[in-house]
């Protein structure tokens, strides 16, 4: 690969960024060359092909001279990395977001959000305590990283065979990542190789085994082990945690702490619809998927449309022999060309070998991609009927995805009808959309069922009009008990309370993470942190982690055996959140999804910016806390 070969493929804004690294001359950001994005564009600010090449050529004396002299120049000073952040995003950051973007960009430290656990004192007490983290997804490996770090001996229970959560699950055909791969990977483990900007599931499988091994966490990890119940024993101020391994033995771990990072979507939800079971054919969730069952020219029901079908339907529909879909409400689809594509070469070479061009596009990509995009879905109080769109901008944004919805379809009004969202964008999660979706709609062998379902039967699917339609397998991609937290075992808190009862239904908790009662306890990606439009989990989490880390280390400052979270600050909290939720497209009383729990409350969705979760989970304030 030649450098011209490879700067063919940049991405011209955080090549400028490079640049100015790369010379250290901030005359490099001449407000000519800023670039102005556009929502449907392809996201390199509108700059002409004479421009582009202009800095493509700079860039390339750059590069050749760094490789010739193999040093940089003193990296740019404050003012002028803020002035970076203005021109790359093509908008004036405002100030409240700098420390957090700072930190996001990671230009000055490699890893800013290990904990250090500096002192004698402090390394002392860390080596004193134990720690059990439950799950090994992207949330537990990142717990033991950060424990690991910081000297806390620790085990991980994981119910599977192997590491990665959601990405040893689900294995359906078409199954990849809707967040740009540069972003949706730990911040400090940048991945320069991934092969598409929107990686499939073996990618991102095998991204997370790779970081088990390099952080030797395996030998920590129990595998085929079921956590059946946390009881926190008030007179020893520790958590008995009983496990159950693959053979059925059970054991007692006492720990002073329980990190629970079991996930949301995990745990298969089949529709409550007469007649499940009744099938004599395979029927099967996606995130169980059975490989066994060849597909080819077979009749094939699809039941859902959420974003997992939204997957499935175009991997399978030229195998099958016909393919009937069931949808109850239509997914609105975003726009994303790229999403099925590789990432160039070029590309490629310029993250691995062109210093901050990596960081300065995930810089680019989390900007783009997160807090903006929430006024589009946020509630405009003088917008009276909610039905369809929930302010000006959002009834903008519905008009122009019909657009691309009918451009698609040409010739297909009675499509059309059918695959126009009847809500407000933003009500639920709305797919990445490259065409191939509809495309596989719109194909002979495939009916679009709209009329709801009224059973299963051993020979097929029977709609509410009579009609039975026949299939030989049936495909369930009907979600998860998302709104049932932590179901999968038993919390006993303080005086016998168990946590689902507490709960009833509602899971609420302060910043996701501790709920009264429940001293040391800690979920991650819990009640309302969940994100619908705005940026990637893995940001989540990493934030929850260095909190929880963070409390940990109080508790050894402090030497306190335990710190829970104050009834009055987890009440207040929840009010905040309840009453912004309503204010978001999401919350709206017609909104119907999985982000709502069965007493129509949001327990799913973080309904602030990222930035304030950010703010929140720097470190506990231990005001917020009683400690003991
Ligand atoms: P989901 O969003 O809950 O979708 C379930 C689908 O099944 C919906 O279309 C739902 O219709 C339908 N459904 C449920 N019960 C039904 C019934 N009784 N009759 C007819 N239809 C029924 O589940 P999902 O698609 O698995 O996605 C869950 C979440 O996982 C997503 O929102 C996303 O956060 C995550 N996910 C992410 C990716 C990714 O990153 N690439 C991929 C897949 C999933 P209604 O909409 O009317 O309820």
């Amino acid at each position: 690969m030649t450098l011209d070969d490879a700067l063919k493929d940049a991405h011209i804004p955080s090549l400028m960024m490079a640049l100015v690294h790369l010379t250290g001359d901030a005359g490099h950001l001449n407000p000519e060359m800023k670039p102005v994005y556009d929502f449907f564009g392809d996201g390199q600010g509108g700059l002409s092909p004479e421009k582009q090449q202009w800095v493509r050529d700079r860039a390339k004396a750059a590069m050749l001279a760094y490789e010739a002299g193999g040093t940089l120049p003193p990296p740019p000073d404050a003012a002028t990395i803020r002035k970076m952040m203005d021109f790359i995003a093509g908008a004036d950051i405002p100030e409240r977001y700098v420390p957090f973007l700072k930190e996001e960009l990671g230009i000055a430290v490699e890893d800013t959000r290990e904990v250090k656990w500096d002192t004698p004192k402090l390394k002392g007490a860390a080596a004193k305590m134990k720690v059990v983290i439950v799950g090994a997804g992207l949330s537990g490996l990142l717990s033991a990283i950060r424990l690991k770090q910081a000297g806390v001996p620790f085990a991980v229970i994981e119910k599977n065979a192997d590491v990665g959560g959601t990405w040893y699950e689900n294995a359906y055909p078409g199954c990849r990542v809707d967040n740009p791969n540069h972003m949706y990977s730990y911040s400090f483990e940048p991945n320069h190789a991934f092969p598409y900007h929107f990686s499939t599931q073996d990618v991102l499988h095998d991204y997370f085994r790779r970081i088990a091994e390099k952080y030797d966490l395996r030998k920590h990890i129990r595998f085929e082990t079921t956590v059946e119940e946390a009881r926190f024993d008030e007179t020893t101020s520790l958590w008995q945690v009983r496990v159950k391994d693959k053979a059925g033995r059970q054991e007692t771990l006492a720990a002073n702490a329980v990190i629970s990072a079991v996930g949301q979507l995990n745990q298969p939800k089949m529709p409550d619809i007469k007649g499940v079971g009744s099938f004599k054919g395979p029927a099967f969730h996606t995130a169980r998927w059975r490989h066994d069952v060849d597909l080819a020219g077979k009749r094939v029901a699809v039941i859902g449309t959420g974003a997992t079908a939204f997957q499935v339907i175009p991997e399978i529909v030229p195998k099958v022999g016909k393919l009937t879909v069931f949808q109850r409400s239509a997914p609105w689809l975003g726009p994303t060309p790229n999403y099925h594509d590789k990432v160039a070469d070029g590309k490629k070479w310029l993250l691995e070998h062109v210093p901050t061009y990596g960081k300065w596009y995930r810089f680019w990509l989390f900007w783009t991609l997160t807090d903006g995009i929430l006024d589009a879905v946020a509630v405009d109080p003088a917008w009276n009927d909610t039905s369809r769109s929930v302010s000006p901008m959002n009834e903008m944004l519905r008009v122009m995805l019909i657009e691309k919805i009918k451009e698609q379809l040409p010739g297909r009004p009675d499509l059309v009808e059918k695959v126009v969202p009847d809500y407000p964008f933003g009500s639920k999660r709305s797919v990445r959309d490259n065409g191939v979706y509809l495309a596989a709609l719109a194909r002979p062998n495939v009916d679009l069922i709209t009329t709801g379902i009224e059973e299963i039967t051993p020979n097929g699917i029977r709609t509410a009009d009579g009609a039975l339609h026949e299939v030989d397998v049936i495909v369930y991609g009907t979600g998860f008990h998302a709104s049932d937290f932590l179901r999968t075992y038993k919390i006993v808190g303080r005086d016998g309370v168990e946590l689902h009862e507490r709960w009833k239904g509602d899971a609420r908790a302060y910043l996701g993470m501790t709920v009264p009662g429940f001293p040391n306890f800690f979920a991650i990606y819990g009640p309302n942190t969940n994100i619908v439009v705005n940026g990637s989990i893995i940001f989540f989490t990493e934030a929850s982690v260095r909190y929880i880390v963070n409390c940990l280390k109080l508790l050894a400052e402090t030497g306190s055996a335990t710190m829970e979270v104050r009834n009055d600050v987890h009440d207040d909290f929840n009010a905040r959140v309840d009453a912004e939720n309503l204010k978001m497209a999401w919350g709206v009383p017609n909104a119907k999804s999985w982000y709502k729990n069965a007493l129509g409350r949001v327990s799913q969705n973080w309904p602030f910016k990222l930035v304030d979760y950010w703010n929140a989970t720097i470190k506990p304030d231990p005001k917020d806390f009683n400690l003991a």
